[in-house]
């Protein structure tokens, strides 16, 4: 059966971070792709101001050109916002009825995970599989994938703001666009 990885996130940016674990992923679940499903606005994270979705969608291009293993989708930033996890694997449902779908979440989403809306019927449609940023060893009823890359997108916009180096956290070609396009050169509020 085919084996789909989903990795859900804002991606504002892209780091080495997301790009690890998906590989990660990618190994120890045996799966034939990950897709990386950008957010219009996360329901999580409404008081973020977000990058414009179509940057975003540049930088992600740029990410993962090279890996044949990774896709992209950015049905979410078609969507009204707030866009539902839900809503985006019952597209995928329809699209790959017969695939198994394994859904990549961070640490930081476990707690919350069962006020996720109608997360009863999500929990039906995927396998959730947990990517630990913790150096404590929570355990969790998912797969876990523990690598502990203290990389973030919040730090690195905040190195941008402070005329930081961002090399090695990002890909090359996403720290020209960054460069080029004059990102992140504003304090985060
Ligand atoms: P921000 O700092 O803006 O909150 P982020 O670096 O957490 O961003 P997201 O786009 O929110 O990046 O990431 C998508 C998913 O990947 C989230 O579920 C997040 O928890 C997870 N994730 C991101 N970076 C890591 C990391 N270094 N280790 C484990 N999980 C991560």
């Amino acid at each position: 059966m085919k084996k789909i990885g989903i990795f859900g996130g804002t991606f504002d940016p892209i780091h080495h971070g997301h790009l690890i674990l998906a590989r990660d992923a990618l190994e120890m679940l045996d799966l034939e792709t990950v897709i990386f499903i950008p957010a219009a606005a996360s329901p999580h994270k409404l008081d973020q101001q977000l990058t414009a979705p179509d940057v975003r969608l540049e930088m992600l291009r740029a990410a993962i050109e090279s890996e044949p293993g990774f896709g992209l989708d950015p049905m979410e930033l078609r969507r009204t916002s707030p866009s539902y996890a839900v809503d985006t694997i019952e597209a995928l449902r329809r699209r790959e009825p017969d695939a198994e779908l394994f859904h990549l979440i961070g640490e930081d989403n476990v707690d919350r995970l069962g006020t996720w809306h109608r997360f009863a019927e999500l929990s039906e449609m995927v396998q959730f599989v947990v990517l630990a940023r913790s150096k404590v060893k929570t355990e969790y009823p998912y797969r876990t994938i523990r690598r502990h890359l203290d990389i973030s997108a919040t730090n690195i916009r905040n190195r941008v703001a402070m005329g930081h180096s961002i090399r090695y956290l990002v890909p090359p070609p996403v720290e020209n666009i960054i460069r080029d396009r004059q990102l992140y050169r504003e304090p985060q509020k």
